[in-house]
């Protein structure tokens, strides 16, 4: 996936809320973030670099907020120590030997040009879509998810009626609940307790 073209197609949606955010850094490790310079100047919005410990959660935060509150909209690096503007060179020159772009559907979201990997025909008897004849296989999500509302942060997890009873970490419905750092499954972990006691 490159994350890049799904800034832009959160910022550039009619109804979007989107007021900051924070690049993964284990992306932009590798994939540096020059590309990420053009999208805050063009939509006005501070991107920051940020790691994945709690301080570097915290300290994200606190930069994009500062930004937001000066007026600002840059590009900051809060994963200096693992990320430089442009990347890791090698490894970028390795993907775009065995990759080519393409689109890609982003799960709660949808498609979204230019946004993913495909092998490049060189190493086909590598796909695991052609090998395994997957490639017209769709999980789509279920008709009462509204996931791709809670990404674009339209929505919040407790809006959903399955949250916490037909949707769990343990039978998840949708793309937010099923990995831990998924907005539904944190509030599912962290909030509901809260949420209930109306906090
Ligand atoms: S709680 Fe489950 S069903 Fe509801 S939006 Fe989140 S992932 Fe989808």
């Amino acid at each position: 996936m490159l994350v890049p073209p799904a800034i832009e197609a959160l910022l550039s949606a009619p109804d979007n809320r989107t007021q900051a955010f924070l690049a993964a850094g284990h992306v932009c490790t590798v994939m540096g973030f020059e590309e990420y310079v053009p999208l805050a100047k063009k939509y006005r919005v501070p991107i920051v670099v940020t790691g994945f410990e709690p301080l570097d959660i915290l300290q994200g935060i606190l930069m994009a907020v500062r930004q937001l509150e000066a007026g600002r909209a840059e590009v900051e690096n809060q994963y200096a120590r693992s990320v430089r503007r442009e990347g890791n060179r090698p490894a970028q020159e390795l993907m775009a030997k065995v990759f080519r772009v393409v689109p890609r559907k982003w799960r709660g979201v949808g498609e979204i040009p230019s946004s993913g990997f495909a092998l490049r025909g060189e190493f086909a008897a590598y796909d695991a879509e052609t090998r395994f004849g997957v490639a017209d296989y769709h999980a789509d999500e279920d008709s009462e998810c509204i996931s791709g509302q809670v990404l674009r942060g339209g929505k919040k997890p407790r809006e959903c009626p399955a949250f916490g009873g037909r949707c769990t970490p343990e039978r998840p419905l949708g793309a937010t609940m099923v990995s831990s750092e998924g907005a539904c499954a944190a509030y599912y972990t962290y909030r509901r307790h809260a949420e209930r006691a109306g906090s």
